[in-house]
């Protein structure tokens, strides 16, 4: 008989793998979330196979998992298959319960059976699959084991669906006073507000429709997860080392020194091959030099090329390279191992305090690396208040597109005697700025959930993944290609036409004085008002496509005023900047401004798209400028009253 099946689960739990292996074709596997995009169709035998993006739920925030959501819920299809990880039962149960509101007709694969013994996890299949009233099959997608038999379940399907999801009486008056195709059609809709009527009645008696009903079906996941569900002993001792990991006196230490140890090395491992790449690239600046002389280049183009494009592009190097390919591998590691996920759930408490969302402690780990990817993590958190915050907020945590700044002015401004103890101060200022961001992130969540954005935090549980061993090669190919390089590469696309755009403002001259000169005037009362100066206001300005370029930007203006002063090393540079008239107050207000100003264009694009609305994009690009400038101006207060 055929049979349109459609496949669902959470992303990463092995579904393109199983697609892959069922109808012969080729759809990218690879270990991240939001790669399957559109429904990709294929057939076995007498199945035709409907593989849909992942997601962890059934109430959509974003486009791919609308795509499965209407999907599931429209039910046009014969059976659903939902694959789940089955290390993380709990976790995937979730959009299977909700499956089951839509459809009785499910049959239930529990992937990665493989690394269930070595993770210490016993599942009773069996009492699985007579709880839910459904076909459950154990499976390897990836050792193709068990794959036979679900096909077989799948020809053979019969449904005795006995499980039942009993809601608030009043959610379950509300479904019964919808008009909907199926219960989870009903149930999104009340959340959605869809019904004034519905809406306004849960509002008069203080329920809050998504919080409500996910405390019911989270609840429903943890039932069954205990009775089926059975750990052993290497199971407990990986429990014992999250107790010490998420102890509440013990937990935030460690943290904080994990932070401490990876900027450490960052910074002091940075040194070495950042200088000599800057002598590399004074050495090469030399003998590309004498070729555009050689070969009688006008010296207006070869003033562009070496002063404009090779000088910035070559300090984006030589500052950013060392201390990202060190950075990212032990970011990488973190992530692998699983660490992320219980800073997340140290962060929750301090998170409920501001009447936020734990997981938004996630999203800001993810801004480490790139804020877009941070704001786009924000789909893991499912109320849509709390998830504005965690967008609005993310640019107060420095991307790596900034650190690279924050530590060479740390480096140059911030200086003790000792040099063993000078990195260490370093770090310590390094380290105190992220905290300065994340409390700056939990007062502002704390406001705006108080005014535009009110409301009580969500009900919702962090259940801890289980700790991973890394594969080095993987950790080493993903920080380097996917973090490494394609951060560079980015910086570079930018920092060329940057570079050009620079040269020519700072060559162009209407009267007497050079652009760049007349912006940088007409910016200097402002900029001085903050701390700052003309010049680091329009390098911020002139850095909007890419916070990377925000330094050299500076760094090459300062130079066009200087002319023509080599920078081969922090030391010289910090020359350059005090004879433009950088002092302590500078450094420490242009500290803060990288910290707190507006986003770069890629994450205000990406915040947009999140959220589709231009109000939310033009407040997480005015909420940090207006706090930088604040602070900024404390600052300055602060250093003219002493
Ligand atoms: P999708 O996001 O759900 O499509 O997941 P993928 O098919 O891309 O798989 C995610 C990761 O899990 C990949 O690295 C796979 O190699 C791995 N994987 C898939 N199935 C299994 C399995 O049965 N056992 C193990 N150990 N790993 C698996």
């Amino acid at each position: 008989m055929h049979r349109k099946i459609a496949l669902i689960g959470n992303p990463n739990v092995g579904k393109s793998t199983l697609f892959n292996e069922l109808t012969n074709m080729h759809q990218h596997t690879g270990n991240w979330s939001g790669k399957t995009v559109g429904v990709a169709i294929g057939k076995h035998k007498n199945l035709t196979i409907y593989d849909l993006p992942g997601t962890y739920s059934l109430i959509p925030h974003s486009k791919e998992e609308e795509i499965t959501s209407n999907f599931v819920i429209d039910n046009n299809y014969d059976i659903a298959l939902i694959i789940c990880d089955s290390t993380m039962l709990e976790r995937n149960l979730n959009l299977v319960i909700q499956t089951l509101e839509v459809t009785d007709n499910v049959v239930l694969c529990l992937n990665m059976i493989d690394e269930l013994k070595k993770k210490g996890i016993s599942i009773d299949i069996d009492k699985l699959s007579s709880i839910l009233g459904i076909p459950v099959v154990g499976i390897s997608a990836k050792k193709k084991i068990g794959v036979d038999k679900l096909i077989g379940e799948i020809n053979n399907f019969k449904s005795n669906k006995t499980i039942k999801l009993e809601y608030e009486k009043e959610i379950e008056d509300s479904i019964k006073s919808i008009d909907s195709i199926n219960r989870f059609d009903a149930v999104r809709k009340i959340i959605n507000g869809d019904n004034k009527l519905v809406s306004n009645y849960l509002n008069d008696i203080g329920i809050i429709p998504v919080d409500s009903v996910m405390k019911t079906i989270y609840n429903k996941c943890s039932e069954i997860t205990n009775s089926v569900v059975k750990k052993d002993k290497n199971y407990n001792y990986k429990r014992k080392l999250d107790k010490i990991l998420t102890n509440k006196i013990t937990g935030i230490p460690i943290m904080l020194l994990m932070l401490i140890g990876i900027l450490y090395i960052s910074i002091v491992g940075a040194n070495y091959p950042s200088s000599i790449l800057f002598n590399f690239f004074a050495w090469l600046k030399d003998i590309f030099t004498n070729v555009l002389v050689t070969i009688h280049i006008p010296s207006v183009i070869s003033d562009l090329l070496i002063n404009g494009v090779y000088q910035v592009l070559t300090w984006v190097i030589a500052v950013m390279l060392p201390p990202m390919a060190i950075f990212f591998p032990m970011f990488t590691l973190l992530e692998d191992l699983g660490i992320l996920p219980r800073i997340a759930f140290n962060l929750d408490g301090y998170f409920e305090c501001a009447n936020a969302c734990g997981k938004q402690a996630l999203t800001m780990c993810m801004g480490f690396g790139c804020n877009a990817v941070g704001v786009t993590n924000a789909r893991i958190i499912d109320s849509k208040r709390e998830r504005l915050i965690a967008i609005i907020t993310n640019s107060f945590i420095p991307c790596n597109g900034r650190f690279p700044a924050l530590i060479s002015i740390i480096s140059m401004f911030f200086i003790i005697e000792s040099k063993f103890f000078n990195s260490l101060f370093n770090v310590g200022i390094l380290t105190l700025l992220i905290l300065l961001s994340i409390f700056i992130t939990l007062i502002v969540s704390k406001i705006l959930s108080k005014t535009i954005l009110k409301g009580l935090p969500s009900f919702f549980t962090i259940e801890l993944p289980p700790y991973r061993k890394p594969s080095v090669i993987k950790v080493i190919i993903r920080s380097i290609f996917d973090r490494t390089l394609f951060v560079l590469g980015r910086a570079l696309i930018i920092a060329l036409p940057a570079g050009i755009v620079i040269w020519l403002l700072a060559n162009v001259s209407i009267g007497e004085s050079s652009m760049i000169n007349i912006l940088s005037d007409f910016l200097n009362p402002f900029g001085i008002m903050i701390g700052l100066d003309g010049i680091i206001l329009l390098a911020f300005i002139l850095g909007f496509p890419a916070n990377e370029i925000v330094v050299p930007i500076m760094m090459m203006t300062y130079l066009s005023n200087s002319h023509l002063v080599d920078i081969s090393s922090l030391d010289t540079m910090k020359n350059i900047l005090v004879s433009n008239g950088w002092t302590i107050k500078t450094a420490i207000c242009t500290l803060i401004f990288i910290l707190f100003h507006f986003p770069c264009s890629t994450t205000l694009l990406t915040v947009k798209k999140e959220t589709g609305s231009i109000k939310w994009t033009i407040l997480s690009f005015v909420i940090p400028l207006i706090i930088g400038i604040v602070l900024c101006l404390i600052v300055n207060v602060v250093f003219i009253l002493l």
